[in-house]
């Protein structure tokens, strides 16, 4: 039998490795994490990307099982952000040299609300003159939204596959044609098709999850050959349906300490790739996202959400940052990245070296859509 140390020097991963990987404790957790941290710094150098986050309305069509702004969460004020307020957050986070945003929203497909992100996103690169990289969020489109949004700006989106086992999958969404798992992987391989770089993850420690289905969702990334991953723990919410199966759930450190096992992990086996530390993990340790960063994290998403809407957004319990202004975060963030030993990407869209490489791969002579140059 292959030694721990044996394990994680290797390039490729057998589902039987990542279980060691994401079970290992004692002196074989700290060898993976200094592997990964490793790993990490040979292949893409230790800064980290800020992506701005605004979570721009929490007006959903969905139900999923899980989430605090589910669709039928009647307790939730609903609220959509105006353009003004969504174009301050994005000129602050322009002003502020983040590099980047993330548009994140409830999911809706109506005309209108199509619509509405394409004529964001003209804005938002009319006023930073091209140089704020968009990445979307804004859930399940058809393809040829996503196309339209591309053009129109966007070149980054995420969409959590949330469970890489359809039965899974199943389990943690209503029984439904808006909730289906084929569909969503027919979504991520849209936006592949429509020349994003493309973001999914997973929620690590739900109910009736187990360590395999965590290995599988790895390898899973791996096969879609993803360039990004956001993932974090799974946090209950009281008014979700999933709450009653809260007795089954790993104490929330457990879960913590599972998903940087699944960070360190995924490092090694897809060292070039981005991987955000999710704001989650601060949900359960207020130095969780720095923790992340450290083992393999190099994507940080400081919320600019106008604070008068951050509590209509509670997706799970605890959710941090609520009451600080966008200015706040910025400064505590600055120190805390500073003694995880890296480096800020000031300025920078940090692209997923992944992207690059799969782009070279596919057509040797392509040209690519680099960053412009800053002010
Ligand atoms: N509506 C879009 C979608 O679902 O892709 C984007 C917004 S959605 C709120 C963003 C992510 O929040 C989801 O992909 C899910 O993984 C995460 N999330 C929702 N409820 C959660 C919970 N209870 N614990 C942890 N993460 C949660
Ligand atoms: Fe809506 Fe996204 Fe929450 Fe599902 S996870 S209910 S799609 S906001």
């Amino acid at each position: 039998m292959k030694s721990f140390s044996e394990i994680i020097q290797q390039t490729e991963f057998s589902p039987e490795d990542l279980v060691r990987m994401l079970e290992a404790d004692g002196d074989d957790r700290t060898l993976l994490f200094v592997q990964a941290e490793k790993v990490k710094k040979q292949t893409i150098g230790n800064k980290v990307y800020f992506r701005g986050l605004i979570e721009f309305s929490n007006i959903c069509a969905k139900d999923c099982l899980y989430c605090g702004i589910r669709r039928s969460n009647e307790k939730v004020v609903r609220y959509e952000a105006t353009d003004a307020e969504i174009l301050d957050a994005c000129r602050f986070a322009w002003q502020n040299r983040f590099g980047s945003v993330v548009l994140q929203s409830g999911e809706l497909s109506s005309p209108t609300f199509v619509r509405r992100v394409d004529s964001l996103l003209k804005q938002i690169k009319e006023l930073s003159n091209g140089e704020l990289g968009v990445t979307l969020s804004c859930g399940e489109q058809s393809i040829e939204t996503y196309r339209q949004w591309r053009e129109s700006g966007a070149h980054r989106y995420l969409l959590r596959i949330e469970s890489s086992n359809p039965e899974l999958y199943q389990k943690i969404h209503p029984e439904n044609d808006l909730h289906r798992f084929d569909r969503r992987l027919q979504a991520l391989r849209d936006l592949k098709a429509s020349d994003y770089q493309v973001g999914t993850g997973v929620m690590i420690g739900m109910p009736f999850q187990t360590i395999e289905d965590l290995a599988n969702d790895l390898l899973f990334f791996k096969q879609l050959d993803v360039d990004m991953v956001g993932m974090g723990p799974y946090i209950e919410h009281e008014e979700t349906p999933l709450y009653v199966y809260r007795h089954l759930l790993k104490s929330k450190q457990e879960r913590f300490d599972l998903a940087l096992k699944m960070v360190a992990s995924l490092r090694l086996l897809m060292p070039d790739i981005n991987i955000a530390a999710a704001t989650a993990l601060q949900a359960i340790d207020p130095a969780g996202r720095e923790k992340a960063l450290k083992i393999g994290a190099n994507v940080i998403m400081p919320n600019l959400t106008p604070c008068d809407y951050r509590k209509e957004y509670q997706l799970y319990e605890d959710k941090p940052c609520l009451d600080e202004d966008a200015e706040l975060c910025r400064n505590c963030l600055e120190a805390r990245i500073g003694l995880a030993g890296c480096e800020i990407g000031y300025n920078e869209w940090g692209d997923s070296k992944h992207y690059e490489h799969r782009k070279r791969a596919e057509d040797p002579g392509r040209g690519f859509q680099s960053q412009p140059q800053s002010k």
